[in-house]
């Protein structure tokens, strides 16, 4: 077994909003882990109506509400969808992300340094998004699929990863 993974992690309009992309991406770099696909896209709301129920399962999971929540949420800006590849990518970069309420999420990830509202917060008004910076896929099956969604195989560049021989003649 390689131990070799990819992951899918889409920027979402936070992000992009704030003006965190490079922020957000240059963690995952010092973190060892490889860039293999990265593209800007504004997805229609069938495509992430297939993401986050067809995929995700998330209205099964929740309800129907927070689904048209997240869609609509993810339709606000452009978004950078990136597919990371590495040694257990999809765990590790889920640690990186941190726990889905922002509030909860810890100090050190993603969602915990750049984020803070709360499902409390969100849930008491009916004009504030549930921003969270970023997705990620939750396992290797959703990331499979994920993946499949969002880029073409001619988008990946697995095999173009540098070795010693990219650097010499
Ligand atoms: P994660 O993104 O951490 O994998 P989920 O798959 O449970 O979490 O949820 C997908 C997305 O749906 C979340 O990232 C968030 O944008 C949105 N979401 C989840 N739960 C809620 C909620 N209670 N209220 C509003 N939006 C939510």
């Amino acid at each position: 077994m390689s131990h070799i993974e990819q992951t899918l992690v889409v920027l979402k309009p936070d992000s992009v909003g704030r003006s965190l992309i490079w922020e957000i991406v240059s963690r995952f770099e010092r973190a060892g882990l490889h860039i293999i696909g990265m593209k800007m896209v504004r997805p229609s709301m069938d495509f992430l109506k297939d993401h986050y129920e067809g995929i995700g399962k998330l209205w099964t999971r929740k309800w129907d509400a927070i689904l048209e929540n997240a869609c609509e949420m993810m339709r606000k800006m452009p978004l950078v969808a990136l597919v990371i590849e590495w040694v257990e990518a999809i765990d590790y970069v889920r640690k990186m992300v941190g726990t889905t309420e922002p509030k909860a999420a810890a100090p050190g990830t993603i969602r915990g340094d750049y984020a803070h509202l709360s499902y409390g917060y969100v849930d008491s008004s009916d004009d504030i998004y549930f921003f969270n910076l970023v997705h990620a896929s939750a396992d290797a099956d959703e990331a499979g699929q994920e993946i499949k969604l969002w880029f073409t195989e001619d988008e990946l560049f697995s095999e173009d990863k540098p070795t010693h021989s990219t650097f010499t003649r």
